[in-house]
């Protein structure tokens, strides 16, 4: 079982980012307000992830650590018009079989929470303490027990850039949810969760971004779109700063990407890649989503009229600018 739980667990968990990753998507279905995500050392040594969410009871928190165990689909019919980031029900089980885990928890409804530790598969601890509401995770030693894939993590500080980045996409995902990132006991970044989508950009990539963009805005009869584009002032040199969203989960399309450069590529850039921040809202009947466990390729029944909306969309924001 451990053994298996250790392969499996390859799959879910690839780096300090991929922990992160999973961690924050429980956080924000567990209906946090607030997500403070630290680190240490790249997130390699130490990684620590606290919400204000609506926690879990002392009788569920075993459960939560066996695989494909997950509160959050009933049924593979759900698995279409889900609408949380997890389902799989793996993450946790598989960041404990290749770390070591503390958990400390607390439900709205109990008065007092749990504080479970977990280390390699092993149950180590259970105990009933005093804690505020919401869950506080914290991941020490990634892969101490698979010394050969900790071989293949990178310098901290690389690591360390990957945890950021896919932090600035969640928090640009979720301007409702107040994010807060410290690493190596600096803050580096604090989002209001006030959901005003030019507060967010500010908060996160700086003023001189948030001056530079004009909205966007394209409505089809199937799906609608809304958000920001840079101006080609500000474009880059890699694809970094092209964020999108699908019913508010940050994903990778193709088509989306091609279009973006597409529509772009008439105006006089400075780079290839523009800033952006799209949300896309789209019935979940009409797309396709690749589940593959550290990213999500969405595919659209109707990818011409996607493609061609978005380049008119670009079009028109990008005119009524000076150049
Ligand atoms: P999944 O997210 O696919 O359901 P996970 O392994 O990520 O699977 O989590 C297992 C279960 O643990 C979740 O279904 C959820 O009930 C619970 N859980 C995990 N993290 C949190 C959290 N931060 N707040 C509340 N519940 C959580
Ligand atoms: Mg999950």
């Amino acid at each position: 079982q451990s053994t298996i739980n250790k392969i499996a667990a390859g799959e879910v968990v690839e780096r300090p980012s991929s922990v992160v990753k999973e961690l924050v998507e429980n956080s924000i279905d567990a209906n946090a307000s607030a997500v403070t995500v630290e680190i240490k050392e790249g997130g390699i040594s130490f990684i620590r992830i606290t919400d204000n969410g609506k926690g879990i009871s002392k009788e569920d928190i075993q459960t939560a650590f066996i695989r494909h165990s997950t509160s959050k689909i009933k049924s593979i019919e759900d698995l279409v018009t889900v609408s949380s980031l997890g389902f799989r029900g793996e993450a946790l089980a598989s960041i404990a079989a290749v770390s070591q885990v503390e958990v400390i928890t607390k439900t709205y409804d109990d008065i007092t929470g749990v504080r479970y530790v977990i280390e390699g598969g092993k149950e180590i601890s259970k105990e009933e303490i005093g804690c505020p509401e919401g869950t506080t995770i914290i991941v020490n030693n990634i892969f101490f027990n698979t010394p050969a894939r900790r071989k293949f993590l990178k310098k901290p500080a690389t690591e360390g850039a990957y945890v950021s980045e896919l932090i600035n996409k969640l928090a640009l995902g979720n301007m409702h949810i107040s994010f807060k990132f410290i690493y190596n006991n600096t803050i580096k970044l604090h989002t209001s969760g006030n959901n005003v989508l030019k507060d967010c950009i500010f908060n996160i990539y700086g003023k001189e971004i948030a001056k530079n963009i004009v909205p966007i805005e394209i409505k089809e009869d199937d799906f609608e779109i809304k958000g920001y584009i840079g101006k080609p002032s500000i474009s880059r040199a890699n694809r970094n700063y092209e964020n999108y969203y699908i019913n508010g989960r940050y994903i990778k399309s193709k088509i989306i990407m091609k279009a973006i450069e597409e529509g772009y590529k008439t105006k006089l850039t400075v780079h290839r890649y523009p800033f952006t921040a799209f949300y896309i809202k789209i019935n979940p009947e009409l797309i396709d989503v690749n589940v593959h466990p550290t990213k999500m390729e969405v595919r659209f029944h109707n990818e011409s009229i996607m493609y061609s909306s978005f380049i008119k969309g670009i079009n028109e924001s990008l005119r009524k600018i000076d150049l």
